[in-house]
């Protein structure tokens, strides 16, 4: 804004100065012009008046010098004028007659244009018309001495009559003027950019400090409020804030406790429901037992009592675990491990799912040993619950789990090639109980908890738990942990999308998961 009025201040003073100057000049110019007038005026009624100028036989050489000498000393001591007399001798052109011999050059300043349009006049026997030129004095060495107002007239058919005013005292003015002007311009140029800033930083200063509030408040601190001064609209801004933040404010305690009542609500019900479970638990076992004695039916019966039991107890837990999740009391165990190992481990977990699906589980492990800390009951957990998802959702076709490291992360990525996940997704398969397909019929897991709970678990060690997938291609999660407890991660050794390669922190390889049949070194099948 400074900048802006300064460029359209100065724009603004400079036009307005050319033009005071140039009015200012043409005023003085125009009352220079009508005293001269009438100066040349008394110059040519003296001169009319004058009886050796009128003479039959024309004017005598010395008449006119005589004549030039009186109207020259009517200049004063300060010389303000200059008289030049022109005469036509007879058979021979016009030349200057000047009441001082000195003052033959004055001839010079006077103007062709000027002498023409006197010339033309005096053809037209108008010898009473002025006609006026500025014109440039020159001196006697012929260099120019300063401005001056040429006024010329015809006195009779052979002699023009010529008075140069020097324009120095009007040039000085003038000069003054536009010094006075400039200082003046300037002056108001710095007190209008002075006005500006301090206009600006008035009305700048508490939209800065709104703005740097509502940042405050979007980073959580929502008792932050505004200073509101006055009735202006900059209070009324400030009074809006406050009243925005104080409702925004209400409105989070209330979710808060809602949040916190229906998760108390959860963990109770989880706790409350593990008593009668573990009685019904235990008369299912008892009736399990005895199943040889009972009939088809009542048989059938007590086989699904204990497959939905172990669902029921499967829900329970992942409620509880997620509940503790909620609450913040989870508590990180971390340990140095190998995560190859915990991969293997989960693996054999998941392998008689496998086996009932005909899916192979192909193994992409590095050479050496990827040490990490981490809790390993629930690395363990979370890739137990992607192995088996991919088991699930893989369709019979292989699973590849691929596991690289760099020097800050180690990453597992499980790749299926089943249905894979539907355009838009890939947000909602961490939601809790959220299903691609509700229908689906399970066989293993079900209880919709599972990526809920394994998202959290990442985050617990502050990794990632990510998902890609299309229709038809398959699914790719990918899970990646810090080296090292409390290191933020930056990137991940291996690519979320297949089609994608990146390059390992080491800068060495490039991992891409395997589409074909090709087996890389150090690949395992289990
Ligand atoms: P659950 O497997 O118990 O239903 P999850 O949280 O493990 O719960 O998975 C949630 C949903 O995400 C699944 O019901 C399924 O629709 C989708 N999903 C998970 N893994 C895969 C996968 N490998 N391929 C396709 N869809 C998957």
């Amino acid at each position: 804004m400074i900048g802006t009025t300064l460029v359209i201040s100065v724009a603004v003073v400079a036009v307005l100065g050319i033009f005071l100057m140039q009015q200012i000049a043409s005023g003085l110019l125009n009352s220079e012009r009508s005293a001269a007038v009438a100066q040349a005026n008394d110059g040519l009624i003296f001169t009319q008046s004058d009886p050796n100028l009128q003479g039959p036989k024309g004017s005598s050489t010395s008449a006119l010098i005589s004549l030039v000498t009186q109207l020259q000393s009517g200049s004063g001591l300060g010389n303000t004028y200059d008289v030049v007399l022109l005469h036509r001798a007879a058979g021979s052109g016009l030349y200057a007659v000047t009441g001082n011999l000195a003052n033959q050059y004055l001839a010079a300043s006077i103007p062709e244009a000027l002498k023409k349009q006197v010339a033309q006049k005096q053809v037209l026997g108008r010898s009473g018309h002025f006609a006026t030129m500025p014109t440039t004095l020159l001196g006697s060495d012929g260099r120019p001495v300063g401005p001056a107002l040429a006024v010329g007239v015809p006195i009779s058919g052979d002699d023009q009559l010529y008075y140069l005013f020097p324009l120095a005292q009007q040039t000085q003015v003038l000069s003054l003027v536009q010094n006075t002007l400039i200082v003046a311009g300037a002056g108001l140029v710095v007190l209008l950019a002075v006005i500006v800033s301090l206009v600006t930083r008035w009305v700048v200063v508490p939209i800065r400090q709104a703005a740097q509030a509502a940042s405050r408040v979007s980073a959580g601190n929502l008792d932050e409020r505004m200073a509101a001064r006055g009735t202006d609209d900059l209070a009324g801004l400030a009074n809006s804030f406050n009243e925005m933040a104080a409702s925004l404010q209400d409105k989070l305690r209330e979710l808060q406790e809602l949040s916190s009542v229906q998760r108390q609500f959860v963990s109770d019900v989880s706790h409350e429901l593990r008593t009668p479970l573990t009685t019904i638990r235990i008369a299912a076992d008892v009736l399990f037992g005895s199943s040889d004695a009972l009939d088809p039916a009542a048989r059938r019966s007590a086989e699904l009592l204990q497959s939905q039991l172990e669902r029921f107890e499967a829900l329970l837990s992942d409620l509880l675990e997620i509940s503790r999740h909620d609450a913040n009391v989870a508590t990180l165990d971390a340990e140095s491990a190998d995560v190859c190992d915990l991969v293997l481990r989960a693996a054999a977990d998941a392998e008689q799912l496998a086996a009932q699906r005909g899916t192979r589980i192909e193994f992409r492990l590095p050479p050496d040993q990827c040490i990490a800390e981490v809790d390993r009951r629930r690395v363990e957990r979370v890739l137990r619950n992607l192995l088996d998802n991919a088991v699930e959702h893989g369709e019979g076709r292989d699973v590849v789990v691929t596991v690289a490291a760099d020097r800050d992360a180690v990453a597992v990525a499980v790749r299926d090639h089943g249905v894979g996940i539907g355009p838009g997704e890939h947000q909602f398969v961490f939601d809790r109980f959220w299903r691609a397909d509700p229908a689906r019929a399970r066989t293993t897991g079900g209880t919709g908890l599972g990526l809920a709970i394994a998202l959290e678990d990442a985050r617990l060690h502050a990794g990632w738990l990510q998902a890609w997938g299309e229709r038809g291609r398959g699914s790719v999660f990918r899970l990646t942990l810090p080296r090292t407890v409390g290191t933020q991660l930056v990137g991940s050794p291996l690519p979320l999308c297949p089609d994608e390669e990146i390059a390992t922190a080491d800068g060495v390889d490039s991992v891409a998961y395997p589409d074909g049949d090709g087996a890389e070194p150090g690949s395992r099948d289990a």
